[in-house]
């Protein structure tokens, strides 16, 4: 099942463990985690133990460290709101980052100015005598949802504070280290939808982003999801287990893929440091919509780069950030794996995407 589904970045499949670790929260166990009765104990049990089995997969020292969110885009939200004053952002971060810091009037960030900011001394308009000192804080993003490019932390700024690691956990071995603030999602490693969380160095140093009823310490209101949460924490056990695996098949896949493709004109995007779940190809002189609905026809399903981005016809100015030449943004679409792909399925896209691609060039 799912062997032609090869758009694993913008959703998994739940794992079968994942929905039975769930089903009883719905109807069994059905307490509101803050209730002070045996119902409320017994939910609050379970979500105690998904915010361990979270803190453990990505290296957290406490799991006080972690609050349950609606997933990575509330998480950064909440990032950029509480420290708009003091953040910058990478040119390459997802929309929930670069939109939320476009209405907060947070600054793009160069890559040569995070690297060295001594060098700079325009920081945001204003003109600073050394390293700036206001924004120190900065988002990079771990692994890059178009492209699948995998950044290096920056150490000469203490580590970027806030890492979105949305495309990383679960995927790849992950740990928070020195990052302040993580951020993620449990749809994207075969947890439920709906359902991410926040990690704080420092727990609860955040003004929090939702205000009512005080869950999760007064850090973030609204009654707690606690099906999905339990559906969370399960995910991310059984992730430690299974990363190692899940890599070395995406890596098998994406070689794979590569070789077979073999189409002129086209270019892989996001540098030479890429997560093998994710590939970017760019064909000149054709359209990646169209691509995308032939190749939806024939039982493949990809995507046009970012899913949530997928009604903006605006080409991408993430593959713009990465020097991606105008002639090939349009023609970009994304391929990612999970281990529902097999080699077969693998070999069949990339003979697909090539007889479409010759179709559509010779159609022009
Ligand atoms: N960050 C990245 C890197 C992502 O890929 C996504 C999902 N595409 C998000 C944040 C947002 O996740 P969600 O939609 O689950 O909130």
């Amino acid at each position: 099942m799912h062997e032609r589904y090869f758009d694993n970045a913008a959703t998994t499949p739940v794992d079968p463990r994942v929905v039975e670790a769930m089903l009883p929260w719905f109807s069994e166990f059905p307490g509101n985690a803050s209730s002070l009765h045996q119902y409320g104990a017994k939910a609050m049990d379970a979500v105690e133990k998904a915010r361990a089995q979270v803190a453990r997969l990505i290296g957290a020292e406490d799991p006080s460290q972690i609050t349950f969110t609606s997933g990575a885009t509330e998480a950064n939200n909440w990032v950029l709101h509480a420290l708009k004053e003091k953040i910058g952002i990478s040119p390459w971060e997802h929309s929930s980052i670069r939109e939320t810091a476009e209405r907060l009037d947070i600054p793009t960030i160069g890559e040569f100015q995070m690297l060295w900011p001594e060098r700079f001394y325009y920081w945001d308009g204003e003109l600073l005598a050394g390293p700036p000192r206001r924004r120190h804080q900065y988002a990079q993003m771990e692994i890059n949802n178009e492209t699948g490019t995998i950044f290096e932390r920056i150490s000469s700024l203490q580590g970027p504070s806030l890492v979105d690691a949305t495309q990383a956990i679960g995927k790849l071995t992950f740990q928070v280290d020195e990052a302040r603030y993580v951020t993620g999602s449990a749809h994207k490693f075969y947890g439920p939808k709906g359902v991410g969380f926040l990690y704080q160095q420092m727990p609860h140093q955040l003004e929090p982003f939702l205000k009512g009823g005080g869950q999760e310490q007064g850090q973030r209101a609204g009654t707690l999801n606690v099906p999905a949460i339990v559906g969370l924490g399960a995910a991310a056990s059984i992730a430690e287990d299974q990363i190692p695996a899940r890599y070395a098949h995406a890596l098998k896949l994406n070689l794979l893929f590569q070789n077979e493709l073999a189409v002129k004109d086209s270019r892989m995007n996001g540098g030479d440091k890429r997560s093998p779940f994710i590939l970017s190809i760019s064909f000149a002189g054709i359209e990646g919509e169209t691509l995308l609905i032939e190749l939806d026809r024939a039982g493949f399903c990809c995507s046009a780069g970012a899913a949530c981005s997928s009604q903006n016809t605006e080409p991408s100015p993430v593959l713009r950030a990465f020097g991606v030449p105008d002639e090939y943004i349009r023609g970009t679409i994304r391929v990612s794996f999970s281990h529902h792909n097999t080699e077969e399925s693998t070999y069949q896209l990339a003979c697909e995407i090539r007889r479409i691609v010759t179709k559509l060039r010779e159609l022009r």
